[in-house]
């Protein structure tokens, strides 16, 4: 991983005359250097399928649909959409949609858009909704091989936390079950326009084809998870007891039929625990 200085040496032009909206998350990318950290850490091929989540004024997407075989960017400010056909005159593999990336049918629109290679994400991505972007990536877009994504660095850290650390959430497990995180690098707030508040982070998401625990029924693992972070500090069956439907013998049971220390906290399992503790819930609940 490395730690990116920032230079702003590069600066595009555009945003003149536009009025950023806070409210959509709109910090352009001002760096080249960033730039080509993204596209490169993405690995996008001839064949490859790019999906560009709010491509902004096209920071990314000229260069992506460059490299790639086709360029799907996925835009809700529709004042942008006249900048980026302009932008990608001349790029006949790119097309622009006016919508919302969380209303959008992204298993459709990877089937509609065949490609003999691989289904990239892309993003510079709009950080009032980071998490609920990347997971509905990883829940429903089976055939999405790679998403390389900037993000705030707070949220980037959560996502690549050890077990046991305070920044390791649910979410770190829930993501990490679904795919291999790789940091590309950390980007300072001068890269942006309007400089944010916040630090980022570039990080890699490599989509599992085969998940890394064996699991029957993943959103009762998840349901477990999030119910072993839910009372921080706590052991770990009280926490399970936010599960409900459960009463504290089962839970007790469960955790020595799953060779679990009951005075452990949540935080502390690793996603291997959570399964087999799961499966031994689940059997108890089946009973
Ligand atoms: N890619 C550009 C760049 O790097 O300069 C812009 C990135 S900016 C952080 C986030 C972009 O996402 C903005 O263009 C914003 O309008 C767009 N956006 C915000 N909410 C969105 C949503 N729900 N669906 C699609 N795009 C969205």
């Amino acid at each position: 991983m490395e730690h990116y200085s920032g230079s702003q040496k590069n600066k595009r032009k555009g945003g003149k005359n536009f009025r950023f909206l806070k409210s959509l998350g709109q910090n352009f990318l001002q760096d080249e250097e960033v730039i080509l950290k993204i596209l490169d850490g993405s690995d996008i091929g001839r064949d490859d399928l790019v999906i560009e989540v709010g491509p902004g004024d096209g920071a990314l997407t000229v260069e992506a649909a460059g490299r790639a075989g086709k360029l799907i960017a996925i835009e809700l400010d529709k004042r942008l959409i006249p900048v980026l056909n302009a932008a990608l005159i001349n790029r006949d593999n790119a097309e622009i949609l006016n919508a919302d990336i969380l209303k959008t049918d992204i298993g459709a629109l990877i089937r509609e858009n065949p490609v003999p290679g691989k289904v990239r994400v892309i993003g510079n991505l709009p950080y009032y909704i980071t998490t609920p972007i990347i997971m509905k990536f990883l829940e429903e877009g089976e055939s999405v091989d790679t998403i390389t994504v900037m993000m705030q660095k707070e949220v980037a850290d959560r996502l690549t936390a050890a077990p046991g650390t305070k920044e390791c959430g649910a979410i770190t497990l829930e993501t990490g079950y679904f795919a291999e995180i790789t940091r590309i690098c950390d980007v300072p707030k001068e890269a942006f326009m309007p400089m944010p508040k916040v630090e980022s982070a570039v990080l890699r998401l490599d989509v599992r084809r085969e998940p890394p625990v064996e699991t029957e029924d993943r959103k009762f693992l998840f349901d477990v998870i999030k119910s072993g972070f839910t009372l921080r500090r706590k052991t770990l069956r009280n926490s399970l007891m936010t599960l409900g439907g459960f009463t504290r013998e089962q839970i007790g049971q469960a955790l020595e039929e799953a060779g679990i220390d009951p005075a452990r906290r949540g935080e502390t399992l690793d996603l291997e625990e959570y399964a087999v503790l799961a499966k031994a819930l689940r059997r108890m609940k089946d009973q």
